[in-house]
C-alpha cells in the first residue's frame, strides 16, 4: 500500500529556503551588530620603506633618509613576496591609554615580524612570527599582539615583516579595554563557528559508522579539513595544536586546503552520482582529487609561494567545473544539484573572493578571513541539509524498492497457494469420483453377488413344485452329514415314492399327474415341524427328506403323520378326485465317518424298497 505524503510535510525546497534565510540572518544580525558598533581600534597612517637601499638592518633603516618612506595604505598587501618589508608610523600621545595600548597585526601567518618602539633614546624591541614556536611569543595571543609601553609622549613605530606566505599586514592601534572586549567577541563567534563544525563533523562521522554510506566519511573529512584550514587561518591551530612546530605551521595552510578539496571534489562526485551520468567526468574528478593530493604531500617539501600558486589554478579549475557540472545536473532535474550549486556557489566564492584578495589581485572591505568564515559556514550548513535530503530520499527509493520486491514475493507466495488448492481441489474431485465409482462398483457387485445367491437359489428350486430340488438336497445331505459328525446329534434321511403313479398317469393324463406331484408336495411340506427340516423332490414322484436331529422313531412318526394326511386328502383335478398314496423308508443314526450320510440314504431307500413290497401306503423304519 502507498501512503501518499501528508499535506502539511514541509517540502525540502521550503525547508532549505529555511535554513539558508535562518542562517543569512544570523551572519548578517552579527555584521550588523560589528558595523553598528562604534570602532574601538585605529588604522594608524603607515608609511612603507621603499628605496632599494640598506634594507639590511634597523639601524640601516633608522639612518636612512625621510625621502625613502612613502604612505602605504593599511591594511598593506604586498601579496606573495618573501622580501621583507619595512614599516614606519607614529602613535600620537591621544592614542596611546595609560592602562595599555596595543598594536595588533592581525593576520596570523607571517613568518617573522619584528617591531620596534621608540622614544627618544629608549627602544623596545619585538620579535614575533610563526617561523618562531608559538610557546615562544611575549603573549599567548592567537594573532600578533604587541603591548605599547607608556611613556606619556608620541612613539615612533618601526615594523620589518617577512613571510614566504602572502604577506597582509593589518596593522591596528586598541586600547586595552576595547581590546578585550573585542577579543571576548572574537573568541565567542569562533567557538561557535569550530564547535558548529565539529558537531557537524562528528554527527556525520556517527552517520557514516550506521550507514556505511562512504558519502557521509567524505563530508566528515571535507568539514574537518576546512575546520583545520580556517583555523590555522585565524592563528588558532598553531596555538592549540601545533604551538612547537613551526616548520608544519609554515606547510599546514597548503596541505589542509589541498586536502580540503580532496575531500571537496570526492564528496561532490558521491553526493551528485557523478558516475552515473558520466564515466568521463567521474574520471577528471578522480583527477582532480589526485591533484590535489599530489599538492598536499609536495607542500610539505615544496616553497608555499609554490604549492599555493599551483593549487590556486587547480582552485580555480574545480570552482568552475564543480559549479558548472552542479547546473548542469540541476538543468537535468536531478533534485539536489539545485541545493548543491548554491552551497558550493556561497563557499567557493568567498574562498576565491578572499584568494584573490589574499593576493592583491582585488580588494573587499571585510576582511578576507571573515568572508571565509561566512561562506563556510553557509555551505557547511547547507551541504548537512543536502546531504540528509539526499540519504533520506535514497532510504525512500529502497524502501519503496523493498516494498515492491516485497509484493512480489507475497504475489508468488499467492500464486503459488492458488496452485497448491488446485491441486488440492483436483484431488479432492480426483478422490471424490474414485469414491463415487468405487461405491458404485460395490453396489453393482453387491447387486451381481444378490443376483448370483438369487441364481443359486432358482438352481435349487424345482419349478413343478416349488420345493427344492435334487441338487439342494445333495448338497444338504453333506453340510448335515458333517454337522451330525460334529455335533455327535442323530440325522434322519426318508425316502417317499407315490404308489402306482404311472396308472394316474394312464387314466388321468399326464397334467394330472403333475398336479398330483403338486399336492403330495404340498402335503410334505405343510406337515414339516421344524425350520432345519428339509423335503426336496428327489426325482419323478419321489421325494427325499432330510431331518437333522432326529431319531428314527420321531422320523416315523412324522412320515405317517404325512402318508396319513395324503391318503385323507385325494387330489381334486378338472373335477376329478384322484386317490394318492406313498410308500416311505426312513433311516437314522449319527453319522461317525465321512460319507456315512450317503449310505444312510441308501438304507432307507433299500427300506422304501421293503415298504413297496410289503403292500405300499406304509413307512418301513425298521428291518
Ligand atoms: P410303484 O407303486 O411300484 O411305484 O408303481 P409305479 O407306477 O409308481 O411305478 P414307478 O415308480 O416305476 O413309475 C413311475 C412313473 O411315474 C413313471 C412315469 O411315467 C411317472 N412319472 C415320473 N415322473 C413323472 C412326472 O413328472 N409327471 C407325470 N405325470 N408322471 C411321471
Ligand atoms: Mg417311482
Ligand atoms: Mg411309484
Amino acid at each position: 500500500m502507498q501512503f501518499s505524503a501528508p499535506t502539511t510535510r514541509i517540502t525540502d525546497k521550503w525547508l532549505f529556503a529555511m535554513t539558508v534565510v535562518f542562517v543569512v540572518a544570523l551572519l548578517v544580525l552579527f555584521t550588523n551588530n560589528a558595523l553598528n558598533q562604534p570602532r574601538q581600534y585605529f588604522w594608524p597612517a603607515v608609511t612603507e620603506w621603499v628605496s632599494e637601499q640598506n634594507q639590511a638592518s634597523y639601524e640601516s633603516i633608522l639612518a636612512g633618509p625621510d625621502s625613502a618612506w612613502q604612505e602605504a595604505v593599511n591594511p598593506i598587501n604586498a601579496g606573495l613576496s618573501d622580501e621583507p618589508i619595512w614599516l614606519r608610523f607614529t602613535l600620537p600621545v591621544t592614542q596611546i591609554d595609560q592602562h595599555g595600548t596595543y598594536i595588533d597585526i592581525g593576520y596570523p601567518l607571517l613568518d617573522s615580524i619584528d617591531v620596534w618602539i621608540q622614544h627618544g633614546s629608549e627602544t623596545t624591541h619585538y620579535h614575533a612570527g610563526d617561523a618562531q614556536p608559538f610557546a615562544q611569543r611575549d603573549n599567548k595571543y592567537h594573532g600578533f599582539l604587541f603591548p605599547v609601553p607608556d611613556y606619556g609622549s608620541a612613539v615612533s613605530v618601526i615594523m620589518r615583516v617577512q613571510s614566504t606566505s602572502v604577506v597582509k599586514v593589518p596593522v591596528k592601534i586598541w586600547q586595552q579595554k576595547a581590546f578585550w572586549e573585542h577579543i571576548s567577541n572574537t573568541n565567542l563567534v569562533m567557538g561557535l563557528f569550530f564547535g558548529l563544525l565539529l558537531a557537524i563533523a562528528l554527527s556525520n562521522l556517527f552517520f557514516f559508522f550506521t550507514t556505511r554510506t562512504l558519502t557521509f566519511i567524505f563530508y566528515t573529512g571535507y568539514v574537518i579539513c576546512l575546520g583545520l584550514t580556517l583555523a590555522t587561518l585565524h592563528g588558532f591551530a598553531y596555538k592549540y595544536l601545533w604551538p612547537a612546530q613551526p616548520w608544519f605551521q609554515s606547510k599546514a595552510i597548503s596541505l589542509f586546503a589541498s586536502t580540503t578539496l580532496i575531500f571537496a571534489v570526492v564528496f561532490s562526485a558521491s553526493l551528485l552520482e557523478i558516475r552515473t551520468y558520466s564515466k568521463r567526468l567521474s574520471t577528471v574528478f578522480n583527477a582532480l582529487a589526485g591533484a590535489f593530493g599530489l599538492i598536499a604531500a609536495s607542500a610539505l617539501f615544496l616553497d608555499y609561494a609554490v604549492s599555493i600558486r599551483i593549487f590556486l589554478v587547480l582552485l580555480t579549475i574545480t570552482v568552475f567545473l564543480i559549479m558548472g557540472v552542479a547546473i548542469w545536473l540541476a538543468r537535468k532535474k536531478v533534485s539536489v544539484a539545485g541545493y548543491y550549486a548554491l552551497a558550493w556557489g556561497a563557499l567557493l566564492v568567498s574562498a576565491f573572493t578572499a584568494s584573490l584578495d589574499n593576493l592583491d589581485i582585488v580588494a573587499i572591505s571585510i576582511p578576507s578571513q571573515v568572508l571565509l568564515l561566512y561562506g563556510a559556514t553557509i555551505e557547511v550548513l547547507m551541504l548537512a541539509f543536502i546531504l540528509a535530503i539526499s540519504y533520506s530520499r535514497q532510504r525512500d527509493f529502497m524502501l519503496s524498492a523493498k516494498e515492491d520486491a516485497l509484493e512480489k514475493e507475497r504475489e508468488a507466495v499467492r500464486a503459488k497457494q492458488a496452485l497448491i488448492d488446485l491441486q488440492q481441489t483436483t484431488q479432492d474431485e480426483l478422490e471424490y469420483k474414485v469414491g463415487e465409482r468405487t461405491l458404485e462398483l460395490e453396489i453393482a457387485l453387491r447387486e451381481l453377488s444378490e443376483a448370483n445367491r438369487e441364481l443359486e437359489k432358482l438352481n435349487t428350486i424345482d419349478p413343478l413344485t416349488g420345493i427344492r430340488n435334487r441338487r439342494h438336497f445333495d448338497k444338504r445331505l453333506q453340510a448335515e452329514g458333517r454337522r451330525s459328525r460334529r455335533e455327535q446329534t442323530p440325522l434322519a434321511l426318508a425316502m417317499v415314492d407315490i404308489d402306482h403313479f404311472k396308472s394316474v398317469n394312464d387314466q388321468h393324463g399326464h397334467s394330472a399327474g403333475d398336479a398330483c406331484i403338486q399336492h403330495v408336495a404340498t402335503i410334505l411340506q405343510q406337515q414339516l415341524k421344524r425350520l432345519s427340516d428339509d423335503v426336496c423332490r428327489y426325482g419323478g414322484e419321489e421325494f427325499g427328506l432330510i431331518l437333522p436331529n432326529t431319531d428314527t422313531a420321531g422320523a416315523q412318526q412324522l412320515l405317517e403323520a404325512m402318508r396319513a394326511e395324503i391318503e385323507a386328502n385325494p387330489c381334486q383335478f378338472d373335477g376329478t378326485s384322484i386317490s394318492l398314496t406313498i410308500s416311505a423308508g426312513v433311516a437314522s443314526g449319527v453319522i461317525a465317518f465321512g460319507d456315512e450320510e450317503t449310505s444312510l440314504l441308501k438304507t432307507a431307500d433299500e427300506r422304501l424298497y421293503q415298504a413297496k413290497q410289503a403292500g405300499r401306503n406304509r413307512v418301513v423304519a425298521e428291518q
